[in-house]
C-alpha cells in the first residue's frame, strides 16, 4: 500500500486514491513564503482541512513547517499527481530520485495530459487560442452537432458575448451567486490566521471577510448548479461588462473551486452543455462559458509549462516601474479615479474581480504605467484567490502586459478612458473625464494610452493592427502635453 500524497489544488473525487489512503499536509513555510491574501489563505486551509475532515480516517493529515519535514515524518514513500507549479515539480522530481516518491501521475485536474498537447503544437508556427479551443470542443465531443460541426454553425460566439451593461442599470438582473454557509473548521482557520499574523508567521494584504467561495465538494456541486440553472443564461451578452452595483454580474465564481481541484473541468462544461441541450441556457452564453473552462483555462495551463520557466521574465515592453505601494498593499481609499478605486477596492476585499476588470483596468493601468510584468504576475497570484503560479504568467505577461512579444496576443490591449466608458457606469460618477487627455480632468487611462503609444511606438512599430492608433497620435496637438501630465504623475495614485 502506497498513500496518494494529494495537494492543496487536488482535492476533488477525481483525484482518486483507491484503497491506499491519503496524505494531506499543511504547511505554514508555504503559506508564509509570499503575501498572500487574507482570504486565499483562508480559502487553501479551510478547503484542505474540510478534506481531511470528509476523508476521517482514510487520510493522514499533517502540519508541518515543511513538506520534506512531513514526508520526514511519515516515513514511507508516496505517491503523487504532477503540481501544478514549476517548483513542486522539481520537489517532488527530487524525492522520487531519493525514492521518497514512487510515481508522478497526470493529473486529472485538466482534460488534456500534457504530452497530448505538446504533439498538438507539433509543426505549429503559431500557437491561437482559437485553434486549440476547436481542438478540445472536437476531442471532448462538446457542442458538436452529429456530423462534427459547430452547433449553430460556428464555433464562437463571442461578437454576441460584448454588450455593454443595460442602459441605466445598477445591477444585472440575475439571483445572487451561491453563497457557502461557514463552518465551525472555518471559525478555527480564522483564529489560526490571526494567531499566526499576529506572531509574525506569516504576512498577509486585503481585508478578511465571510468566506464567499466554496471549499468542499458538495459546496462546489451547489456552487455549480445554481450558476447552471439561474445564472448561465445571462452570462454571456455582459461577459464583458462592469457594474460598480454588481461584483459578480452573471459570471460562475467557479474559478476557485476548480483551481482547488474541486471540480472535473469536463464535468463543468457538460452541465453547462446540457443545460442548452435541455433549452434552458442560450448557445451564445453556454458557448462563452465553455470556452472559459475547457479553452482558455486549459491553454494557459499548458503554456505555462510549453513556454517554460523565463517566459515569465519575458519583457518586450522594457517596462521595469516598480508596483507604488498604495497598489501593491490594494489601497483603494487612495485613489480617486473610480474604476481604478472600484476595482482595487474589489482585490482588497474579496481577493477577486471579473477578467475585464483584470485585463482593461488593473492590467491596463499596470501596462500604461510600465510596470514590471514578473513583478504584476506575482502581484495578481497572491493578490487573486484564484491565483495560482500557472495561472497568471500567459495572462498577464502574455495578454495584458503583451510583454511576450506577441506570442499570445496580436496585440496590447492597453487602452483609453473610452472602451472602460463604453463597458461600464464608471465615468459618470468620476472626477475625470474619459475624454479629456489634459488639464485637471484628464482621465489618466486615456492620457495613460496616448503616454504608453509615445512611449512604445518603436517597438509597436510594424504591428499592423497598431498602425491606426500609432498614426492618429501625431494628429493630437496635445499629445506633448499629455505625456508630459502623465510623466508628471510619476507612482502616485490617481
Ligand atoms: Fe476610469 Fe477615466 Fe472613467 Fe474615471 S473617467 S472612471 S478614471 S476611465
Amino acid at each position: 500500500m502506497t498513500r496518494r500524497w494529494l495537494f492543496a489544488d487536488q482535492l476533488g473525487p477525481h483525484f482518486g486514491f483507491g484503497q491506499d489512503g491519503v496524505l494531506l499536509v499543511e504547511s505554514r513555510a508555504a503559506l508564509g513564503r509570499r503575501r498572500y491574501h487574507r482570504q486565499k489563505l483562508h480559502l487553501v486551509l479551510s478547503a484542505l482541512r474540510h478534506r481531511a475532515a470528509e476523508l476521517g480516517d482514510a487520510a493522514t493529515y499533517l502540519r508541518t513547517d515543511g513538506y520534506a519535514a512531513a514526508l520526514a515524518e511519515l516515513g514511507e514513500p508516496v505517491r503523487v499527481y504532477e503540481p501544478t507549479s514549476r517548483s513542486a515539480m522539481t520537489f517532488v522530481e527530487r524525492l522520487a530520485a531519493r525514492g521518497l516518491v514512487e510515481s508522478i501521475d497526470p493529473t486529472p485536474g485538466f482534460s488534456l495530459p500534457r504530452n497530448e498537447f505538446e504533439e498538438w503544437t507539433n509543426g505549429r508556427r503559431r500557437l491561437r487560442m482559437e485553434d486549440f479551443y476547436r481542438f478540445q470542443r472536437e476531442r471532448l465531443h462538446l457542442l458538436l452537432e452529429p456530423d462534427g460541426s459547430p452547433v449553430g454553425g460556428k464555433w464562437s460566439f463571442d461578437a454576441d458575448n460584448r454588450e455593454p451593461p443595460p442602459k441605466g442599470a445598477e445591477t444585472l438582473d440575475v439571483p445572487a451567486p451561491y453563497r457557502p454557509r461557514e463552518s465551525d473548521i472555518d471559525a478555527e482557520v480564522r483564529e489560526d490566521l490571526d494567531r499566526w499574523e499576529h506572531d509574525g508567521v506569516l504576512q498577509t494584504v486585503g481585508r478578511d471577510g465571510p468566506r464567499l467561495f466554496p471549499v468542499t465538494r458538495r459546496e462546489a456541486l451547489a456552487a455549480l448548479d445554481r450558476f447552471v440553472t439561474t445564472r448561465l443564461g445571462a452570462f454571456g451578452p455582459h461577459e464583458d461588462a462592469m457594474l460598480r452595483g454588481d461584483w459578480a454580474m452573471a459570471h460562475s465564481l467557479l474559478s476557485v473551486p476548480m483551481n482547488l481541484g474541486l471540480l472535473d473541468p469536463v464535468e463543468v462544461a457538460d452541465r453547462a452543455v446540457q443545460a442548452h441541450a435541455d433549452g434552458d441556457a442560450p448557445l451564445a452564453s453556454v458557448e462563452g462559458f465553455v470556452r472559459q473552462v475547457v479553452g482558455w483555462r486549459e491553454y494557459v495551463w499548458q503554456l505555462y509549462w510549453h513556454f517554460g520557466p523565463t517566459y515569465r521574465r519575458r519583457n518586450s515592453m522594457s517596462a521595469h516601474a516598480a508596483l507604488p505601494s498604495w497598489f501593491d498593499d490594494l489601497d483603494a481609499d487612495e485613489v480617486e479615479a473610480a474604476c481604478l478605486h472600484d476595482v482595487l477596492g474589489g482585490v482588497r476585499d474579496r481577493g477577486w474581480v471579473h477578467h475585464i476588470p483584470r485585463l482593461m483596468v488593473l492590467g491596463g493601468w499596470a501596462a500604461e504605467r510600465g510596470y514590471d510584468p514578473d513583478a504584476l504576475t506575482e502581484w495578481f497570484q497572491t493578490r487573486f484567490v484564484d491565483g495560482y503560479d500557472w495561472v497568471m504568467p500567459a495572462n498577464v505577461v502574455g495578454m495584458s502586459q503583451h510583454a511576450d512579444g506577441g506570442a499570445m496576443a496580436t496585440k496590447p490591449y492597453a487602452s483609453g478612458g473610452a472602451y472602460i466608458d463604453r463597458m461600464s457606469d464608471y465615468c459618470g460618477g468620476c472626477r475625470y473625464d474619459p475624454k479629456v487627455r489634459v488639464g485637471e480632468d484628464a482621465c489618466p487611462f486615456t492620457a495613460g494610452y496616448w503616454a504608453y503609444l509615445d512611449r512604445n511606438a518603436d517597438r509597436l512599430e510594424g504591428n499592423h493592427r497598431m498602425a491606426r492608433p500609432l498614426q492618429q497620435r501625431h494628429r493630437l496637438r496635445d499629445l506633448a502635453d499629455a505625456v508630459a501630465q502623465e510623466h508628471d504623475r510619476g507612482d502616485a495614485a490617481p
